[in-house]
Formats: structure tokens, sequence, C-alpha cells
């Protein structure tokens, strides 16, 4: 069975998370501060807070945003879940806005019409590892006063401009989580290049309290902490952090390795031509977190016939991205909206396997059945 995506993960994880045991420091401690320092270092951040994952990170960002009940945050249906429900946690509205059907990023045009009174912020997604157009979502939230997230969960590596995702806003969030590029177990991190809101994330995720753990541990003065605000418990352990910082130095190895696979695929399906295949256009640099085929009108077969047939081969794939207004949590509060590139989009693509080490034989196989099958 070829799966789907496979986490990389060696014996250097497993040796680094042994040591990080045996020092006795469990969670948020020196390791934390270690994986911050070269998360900023790798991607060019000025800051950057560990959480538990990119949903706590998106909260946070959400949070420090000042959005609050009453707003409305402009975000693309087509996207994880997560990125409207952490908008949902602050009781803000969540307004979708179309994709382009080339690239699946947020619609400028669109997102722009949908601005109103009530709209707070924008939140963009790098979808699937390709980056959205960065520069132009700043310039019109400066227009409007609006604040700008960047969900960045799958983009770990990608650049934007010559530039790593992470380095060009106030607010980005990234993702650990197996299905990603590099994985914590579970994790994630917010890199920003406001101070303010780095002292705030940091508070805010271990429950508003005023002094670190390890600030209290090296103090050789009684200290006592004070909860400035209501927190949260968004802590990342030692233990992910000294996973992470060993994934960390093979990120450029890992994404050199997903591109090879990712041209293969090109240079061999682009002669099908009820397919089309993902567009990097100039300035954009995607880390081939997932490799997304859209089956045309004229596809022999139908998206979900090809998965099943794919999967009688042994061969796994899953559908492309989800729209959230139409999941079940928020299809009655959206029932109005129409979203016709997104529902398409997501009707019409599949997500074939890509990970490392992927052998020329596994690569072979998957190219090989989707000849057979939309020739
Ligand atoms: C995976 C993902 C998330 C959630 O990340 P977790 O670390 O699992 O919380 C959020 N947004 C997008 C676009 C994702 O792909």
């Amino acid at each position: 069975m070829i799966p789907i995506a496979k986490p990389y993960l060696t014996k250097d994880e497993a040796q680094s998370a042994y040591d990080t045991i045996l020092t006795g420091w469990v969670t948020q401690g020196p390791r934390v501060e270690e994986f911050e320092k070269k998360f900023c270092e790798y991607t060019g951040a000025e800051y950057a807070v560990a959480v538990s994952n990119c949903t706590t990170a998106l909260h946070l960002a959400t949070i420090v945003s000042e959005i609050r009940e009453g707003d409305e945050v402009i975000c693309p249906s087509m996207s994880y879940v997560a990125s409207s429900n952490c908008i949902k946690y602050t009781g803000a509205k969540p307004v979708f806005a179309e994709v382009e059907s080339e690239t699946y990023n947020i619609d400028l045009s669109h997102a722009e019409k949908l601005i109103t009174d009530k709209t707070k912020a924008i939140l963009i997604v790098h979808q699937i590892g390709m980056p959205a157009d960065i520069d132009a979502f700043r310039t019109l939230c400066k227009k409007h006063n609006l604040k700008l997230i960047e969900d960045a969960a799958c983009a770990t590596g990608s650049a934007y401009k010559g530039k790593k995702i992470g380095s060009h806003s106030e607010l980005v969030c990234f993702s650990f989580h197996p299905r990603k590029v590099i994985t914590t177990g579970e994790g994630g991190m917010i890199t920003t290049s406001n101070e303010a809101h780095y002292k705030r994330l940091k508070l805010l995720r271990q429950h508003g309290m005023s002094v670190s753990d390890r600030v209290r541990h090296q103090s050789d003065k009684i200290i006592f902490e004070d909860h400035t605000e209501i927190g949260y418990n968004y802590r990342m352990t030692d233990f992910q952090a000294a996973i992470g910082i060993r994934q960390l130095e093979k990120l450029d190895w890992i994404i050199g390795e997903r591109r090879k696979i990712a041209v293969k695929y090109i240079e061999e399906l682009k002669s099908i031509d009820c397919i089309r295949l993902p567009e990097e256009r100039e300035g954009y640099f995607s880390n081939y977190q997932s490799f997304s085929i859209y089956l045309k009108d004229n596809s022999p077969i139908s998206r979900n016939e090809l998965m099943q047939k794919l999967l009688d081969d042994g061969i796994a794939s899953r559908r492309g991205i989800m729209t959230s207004h139409r999941e079940t949590a928020y299809k009655n509060e959206f029932k109005e909206i129409k979203l016709p590139v997104s529902e398409d989009a997501s009707d019409r693509s599949i997500m074939i396997p890509l990970y490392i080490p992927m052998t020329g034989e596994e690569i072979s196989r998957v190219i090989t059945a989707i000849k057979k099958y939309l020739n």
C-alpha cells in the first residue's frame, strides 16, 4: 500500500527526545526556547512563540488582533476547518471568500468586496504550501485598517518573493502536525514582527502568568507570579521542541526531496489533457506539503471513481481541500452562500501520495495508475 503521507522521523529525533527526557525538564523549558530561536533564524522572523498546535496558534492570533463578538473576519471557506473555527472561538463571524481556481488561494477582489464596517481582519491561508499573495493582502488591509493573519499551517519552509514564510507580516501561524512537512507530534508556532504581540502571546500561552516556570526556577530570590489576564494552557513540551530542532535542521533537504517528486509528477502528468496541475508562479516557492490534481469536465471518470480505483491498486489518495461552509457544523448558518469556484475545486480535486523517502518504483506506480485511468 502506498500511503498518502508519512512523517520523516529518524533516530536523530528519537535521540534528541531521549536526551531531553533525561535532563529532567519536561515542559516549555530550554529546548522550547532554542526551537523558537532557531525558527526565527530559519524563517527570518523577529520573534517566535511555540504553542501546542496551529489551531491554538490561530486562536491566540485572533485574540491579540482584538477580534471580538460582533466582528467579521474574511477568510477562505476552502481550507482545513481550523482556519474558520479559530474565528468562531472569539464569537466573531467568518465571512467566506472565494479562492482562485489555479492556486486555491484566497481571491483578492472577492475578499475586497466582502469588506464591511464590521470587518476586523483578513485571514489568508497558504494552501497546501503554496503562498498566497501576501503583499496584495497587506496593502488591502492597510487601506481598510484591518489586521492580517497568515494561516501558514502547511507552509513551513515555503517562500514568497525570495523570503521565507514567517518573515512578511505581523502574525503567522505554523503547524507541526504529522501531516505537515515537519512534525513535533502535535505542535505549532507563531511568528511576529511586533514586540507587544510577542509579549502578550507568551503570557496567553501559559495561563496569563507573569513569570515563567523557567525564570522562577533559575531565580535565587523567591518570586511570586501574578496572572495578569485570562490565559490558556497552550504550551509545547521540551520533548516536542527537541524533535522540532532536529526536524528544522533537515527542512531544506526535505523540501528539496519533495520538490523533486513534484517535478517528476508534473513532467509525467502534464500531457494528460483532462487534468490541471499545481501552478507555481514567479516569486512563489511551494514546499509541496501536498500535491493536488484537478479533474476537468472531460475526465473519463469522476473524482470519486478515480480515488476508488487507485485504492483498489493499493494507492491512497485524499479528497481535495474541504470547504467549511458545507460541513455540518457550519451548514445551517451559511446555507445562503454559494462559492462555486471553491466548491468545484474541492469536489473535483484529489491529493496523491507525496512523502520522503518515496522510492522511484512507488512514484512510477502512482504515475502509471493515473495515466491508465485518465488517458
Ligand atoms: C493542519 C491545518 C491546521 C491545523 O493545524 P493543527 O496543528 O493540527 O492544529 C490549520 N489550518 C490549516 C490550513 C491546516 O492545514
